[in-house]
């Protein structure tokens, strides 16, 4: 491809409201333009990263079996009411109603569309195990779309659902995605690493995701590793092993209500009583689908909020509002406790259910209680892990290790879905003695149009992109300095010509340009290889050729440059 007769307009600055390097290049390459917000077009550039990373894709879920098709984003409101997920989708989910009053939503997965497809037509044992995935647009409303493609409105997914008969054939057949996975995302050049995960809206028994590591502030997950084993799991789902255990008292004292004057924060607490954050219960109070939740955690712990929804099976949870915490605990924020608190479901973590004689909020304002028991002072509605794990806890898999913190953004996951939409909407099939079973399902994503920008947060510098080369729009850029000149242009077309002719992909920035535009808009758009031609090195017959990642470069006779290419293309990433 010539320069001149693409389209690649790139910019000297970012808009304002790009916070991330990764979306800034994006937008200063002429990779992406921002149509309205979460919504972005792909222009050439970007339309050949996508191309490349989707037949990297493409290849090994062919590979591993899988057979691709395309579904609707269009879809019947019916079949997410059937799953019940109608409910659950929320805000997330776009609805309309088409001319004839039906129902409508744009997927934003497509388990209920895919389960549809199957059930009634696959009725036998012998048709299982089978794969079905695609590379299709989604649509999810998102409340904060933001850092470009990395959390868009609409974007591009690779979505694949497996169907087994039994447990063990299903458990290969998640062996088989979660390789495919580890294929695709090293053949990509992006090194991600799988970690355990919550299984959130999707249902299901277990899931894991695949985390591209990132130092910048675009990880929007944080990732707790052990330092001594492979225990890996995405914080919302990370369990630990308390660091901090109290001693405890033997005999239970009695209770007291004490004033605390100006302290309602944990440091002011346990400044003013002279006692440890771990003999302290945080009383946090929460709003879950319409319903007062009190959520009791040891005063040294944060709440995991995912944690709390889980045990609650709640749809939506909020943090009750100034107003709601008056209401309910008839005290200002602060002063929260479980003594006394009427028509509120109260949860407590197990860290919080081991102390004896510790301190809560006195539902009363600049007083606490200190001696608290439970069972004897108040009843938990249930004992259940809320706590967050964090920085130095005990690793939860092995005795020696402790977790430590990285921050990741998720390119993929895989799901267990078990039987949910088999059951909900129906799919069932006939097993070798003949009975009626419900087909065992997963469901396997990746980021089509997060990761290559994912990637970017870490395949950069401050002059622009540096592509993993199998995602590069083009592996060469050829640079003439002086194109009017008969004999630079006619190296360069030879150069083109036999690159092309060896199936490398090719950019020829053939612009009437200042040689200092061009190799500035080399280094932003981030091609992986470059070949400079100038007047001083072609009277020798050679041609200057450089690895955007590299500062040197090496000259090459014309006619060698094919071999010189792909030895050096050989040792990149
Ligand atoms: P997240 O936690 O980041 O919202 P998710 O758990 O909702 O992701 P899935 O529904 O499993 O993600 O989607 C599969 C993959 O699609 C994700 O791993 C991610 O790479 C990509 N993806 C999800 N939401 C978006 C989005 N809003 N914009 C771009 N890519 C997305
Ligand atoms: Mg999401």
């Amino acid at each position: 491809m010539r320069w001149s007769q693409t389209y690649i307009p790139t910019l000297r600055e970012a808009p304002a409201d790009a916070e991330l390097i990764s979306h800034q290049l994006m937008l200063r390459g002429g990779y992406i333009r921002k149509l309205a917000s979460g919504v972005y077009l792909y222009l050439p550039l970007m339309q050949r990263v996508i191309d490349k990373f989707s037949q990297i894709v493409r290849d090994e879920m062919n590979a591993a079996g899988a057979l691709e098709i395309t579904m609707s984003v269009l879809c019947p409101a019916e079949i997410w009411q059937e799953s019940g997920r109608y409910e659950t989708a929320g805000k997330e989910q776009m609805r309309m109603k088409d001319r004839r009053n039906h129902e409508m939503v744009l997927c934003g997965t497509h388990e209920e569309s895919v389960t549809t497809l199957i059930k009634g037509e696959v009725k036998s044992y012998r048709q299982l195990p089978m794969n079905l995935y695609q590379i299709q647009v989604k649509f999810r409303d998102e409340i904060r779309p933001r850092f470009g493609l990395m959390r868009g409105r609409e974007f591009i997914m690779k979505d694949a659902y497996s169907f087994d008969a039994t447990e063990e054939s299903f458990e290969v057949s998640y062996g088989k995605m979660v390789n495919a996975y580890f294929n695709i995302f090293r053949r990509a050049g992006i090194e991600a690493v799988k970690v355990e995960s919550d299984t959130g809206a999707m249902g299901g028994k277990a899931a894991h995701e695949f985390m591209f590591l990132v130092d910048t502030n675009a990880g929007e997950e944080v990732i707790m590793f052990c330092d001594k084993c492979d225990y890996a799991a995405n914080s919302e789902k990370a369990t630990f092993v308390d660091p901090n255990k109290p001693t405890l008292d033997t005999e239970m004292k009695g209770m007291e209500t004490v004033d605390t004057p100006g302290a309602a924060t944990i440091e002011e607490v346990t400044f003013f009583l002279k006692v440890e954050s771990t003999r302290l219960a945080k009383t946090l109070m929460y709003m879950a689908d319409g319903e007062p939740v009190a959520a009791m955690i040891r005063g040294d712990r944060d709440l995991n909020e995912i944690k709390l929804k889980n045990a609650l099976g709640a749809i939506e949870l909020e943090m009750a509002t100034p107003d709601q915490v008056q209401q309910y605990t008839s005290a200002p924020v602060g002063f929260a406790g479980p003594i006394g608190l009427k028509e509120v479901k109260i949860l407590v973590d197990p860290l919080v259910a081991e102390l004896k004689n510790f301190v809560v909020g006195a539902n009363e304002n600049e007083k606490h209680i200190v001696n608290v028991n439970i069972d004897r002072d108040f009843k938990a509605d249930l004992v259940v892990d809320l706590s967050l794990a964090a920085g130095e806890d005990g690793c939860p898999n092995c005795d020696a290790g402790q977790l430590i913190c990285k921050s990741g953004i998720e390119v993929g996951n895989t799901f267990m879905l078990g039987t949910k939409y088999s059951d909900a909407l129906g799919a069932k099939f006939l097993d070798e003695k003949g009975a009626e079973q419900l087909i065992i399902m997963g469901s396997y994503g990746i980021g089509i149009t997060r990761t290559p920008q994912a990637a970017l947060e870490k395949y950069c510098d401050d002059k622009g992109i540096i592509w993993p080369k199998s995602i590069a729009p083009y592996l060469v850029e050829i640079i003439p300095l002086k194109p009017g000149d008969q004999t630079q242009m006619e190296a360069a077309e030879k150069i083109y010509n036999d690159l092309e002719a060896a199936g490398l992909d090719v950019l020829m920035d053939d612009r009437e340009e200042r040689p200092g535009v061009k190799f500035n808009d080399a280094d932003l758009i981030g091609l992986p290889i470059r070949i400079t031609i100038g007047d001083k090195s072609l009277k020798d017959g050679n041609v200057e050729l450089k690895a955007r990642c590299e500062k040197d470069f090496a000259l090459v006779p014309v006619g060698d440059i094919v071999g010189a290419v792909k030895q050096l293309a050989e040792r990149l990433n």
